[in-house]
């Protein structure tokens, strides 16, 4: 696979046409993540849950653990309220269950005990949240509270430095070029689209190039391999 040969960064007119061309690709397949679907409900507490849950777990599995918990414990009061072993039980089989049970408890009842039952919104409050690192906090300012975030996982920083968007070695350092760089129009919608893209089309290893939307914008930075 040859690439068209590309200097100098991708800019932010051509970032946004690739973004545009890949929303529109993805959107014609049925996937989209179990995090998303439940932010639907626009509750900063079941995004919260729902992120944590879905921390090194399969799509499928939160689709099912999220809801199970959250019919059962739909505010943090009711959280709080729940033994901790019930609550692993209810998010079964998703990994790290205990921790997860142990850690969600403990988030809740601090949300009862400080913030008055309610989910902050800014990230300096989310993040000094024990078990609340950048992504949750991203997803839940984002995808909970619908207020500017950009939320930076390994999909998202894998592509944006792939097509030559950004040049960094860290999601974060990826976080804070793209709130730089990018129009705010793509803040919230880049991860869902990047995540999509990244697990059907843009894979970590042989992306598929071949048949790739923005093949002819990419400078597919550190592709070796692909389909
Ligand atoms: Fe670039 Fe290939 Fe990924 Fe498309 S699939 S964005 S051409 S690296």
């Amino acid at each position: 696979m040859s690439a068209r040969a590309l200097s100098g960064p991708l800019g932010v007119r051509e970032m946004s046409r690739a973004l545009s061309r890949i929303a529109s690709f993805v959107g014609r397949t049925p996937e989209r993540l179990a995090v998303s679907r439940i932010a639907a409900r626009e509750d900063p507490f079941h995004v919260l849950t729902a992120t944590i849950i879905s921390l090194r777990t399969r799509d499928e599995v939160t689709d099912v653990a999220a809801p199970r918990l959250l019919s059962v414990a739909p505010t943090p009061a009711a959280l709080a309220a729940t033994p901790e072993a019930r609550i692993a039980r209810l998010i079964y089989p998703a990994g790290f269950y205990r921790t997860k049970a142990r850690t969600l408890r403990a988030l809740a009842r601090v949300l009862v005990e400080e913030h008055g039952g309610r989910v902050p919104h800014t990230l300096d409050e989310l993040l000094a949240l024990h078990g609340v690192g950048r992504k949750t906090a991203n997803l839940v300012v984002t995808l909970g509270h619908g207020r500017p975030g950009i939320c930076v996982d390994t999909h998202v920083h894998r592509i944006c430095n792939r097509l030559g968007f950004v040049r960094t070695r860290h999601p974060d350092e990826t976080e804070a070029v793209l709130r730089q760089r990018l129009p705010r129009r793509w803040w919230i919608p880049i991860n869902d689209v990047l995540v999509a893209f990244g697990r059907g089309h843009c894979t970590p290893l042989s992306p598929r190039c071949s048949t790739c939307p923005v093949l002819d914008l990419c400078h597919r930075v550190g592709v070796g391999r692909s389909r």
